[in-house]
């Protein structure tokens, strides 16, 4: 039986999309791009907010651009080379630099995060 766990799911990423205070550190690189979609993503291990995120182009999310990062409970203006969950501690992602775009970016380790779209 699946479904009861994906509605539990559903809720807590509703709760989670309402309540946006867990993320107290405004990111000072952060640029607006127009047409994106804002993503939440929170740890796949304690349900902890990580970071609102906006999302451009279709698709399921691998790395986070730092720009792109709108807020985070993650402190990232030191630009840590990994992104770790301040609740439970487990690691989420890599700091990797595109050399193509010369963009700092947060590349997320598969399966240890979720996702939630957030209407704006
Ligand atoms: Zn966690």
């Amino acid at each position: 039986m699946l479904w009861p766990f994906l509605i539990i799911k559903t809720l807590l990423f509703m709760a989670a999309a309402v309540e946006g205070d867990f993320l107290i550190y405004d990111n000072p690189n952060y640029r607006r791009v127009r047409g994106s979609r804002l993503i939440l993503v929170s740890c796949g291990y304690c349900q902890t907010k990580i970071a609102l995120y906006q999302k451009a182009g279709p698709g399921g999310l691998l790395r986070m651009y730092v720009e792109r990062i709108v807020k985070s409970s993650v402190d990232l203006s030191t630009l840590p080379g990994a992104l770790s969950c301040p609740n439970c501690k487990k690691q989420l992602a890599t700091k990797v630099t595109l050399k193509r775009r010369n963009k700092e970016a947060y590349a997320l380790i598969r399966s240890v995060f979720n996702t939630a779209e957030v209407h704006r």
